[in-house]
């Protein structure tokens, strides 16, 4: 009988604990969105106001990391990114703005290692400027509200557009639809 008692005992302990760590898990990574969020003044999902923000300010209220890809057009290694091979149904939002960029609708499975949309959610979510660095002539796309640099498009995407818009993914915060499953 004590030998039960001591072997729940043992059980309750390790259960509590791994319920503690997922739960101390889970808020981190919240409280690090929040805190993401509440250092960065210029970030609204509603308002599309264009912004004229300098290149000190952005460097002071966005992590390194997307700083370096919004405003120094660094792109990120292929495969390495959150969302090139995520197949969640939601929105996809400029991660140093917020301005709405996507639908996962738009979303395809591209072998490329970056995540590539066929179209953007609306006509002025993006804009577009020629790009001739490293020998190539390419075209950028630039967030339509906040001029973050998101990756760039190609002519060999899927109907109904043919395009591809290969984006960086730490340029994206992603918003799950609310009782959607995903796939
Ligand atoms: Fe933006």
């Amino acid at each position: 009988m004590i030998r039960l008692s001591f072997l729940l005992f043992l059980v309750s302990i390790t259960v509590g604990t791994c319920q503690n760590q997922g739960a101390k898990s889970k808020d981190a990574t919240t409280a690090k969105q929040v805190d993401l969020h509440n250092h960065n003044p210029y970030y609204s999902r509603t308002d599309t106001t264009h912004l004229n923000v300098s290149d000190a300010e952005w460097k002071k209220v966005l992590p390194e990391d997307l700083y370096l890809v919004a405003r120094k057009k660094a792109t990120e290694q292929a495969f390495t990114g959150r969302f090139w091979d995520f197949e969640g149904l939601g929105t996809y939002y400029c991660a140093a703005c917020g301005n709405p960029l996507f639908r996962s609708d738009a979303k395809f499975a591209s072998t490329c290692g970056w995540p590539s949309f066929y179209e953007a959610l609306r006509r002025n979510s993006v804009r577009y400027e020629t790009d001739t660095t490293y020998g190539m002539v390419r075209t950028e796309v630039l967030c339509g509200r906040c001029d973050g640099h998101l990756g760039h498009i190609f002519d060999d995407g899927p109907e109904p557009t043919g395009k591809r818009f290969c984006m960086n993914s730490i340029i994206l915060d992603f918003e799950p639809d609310s009782g959607k499953k995903s796939k």
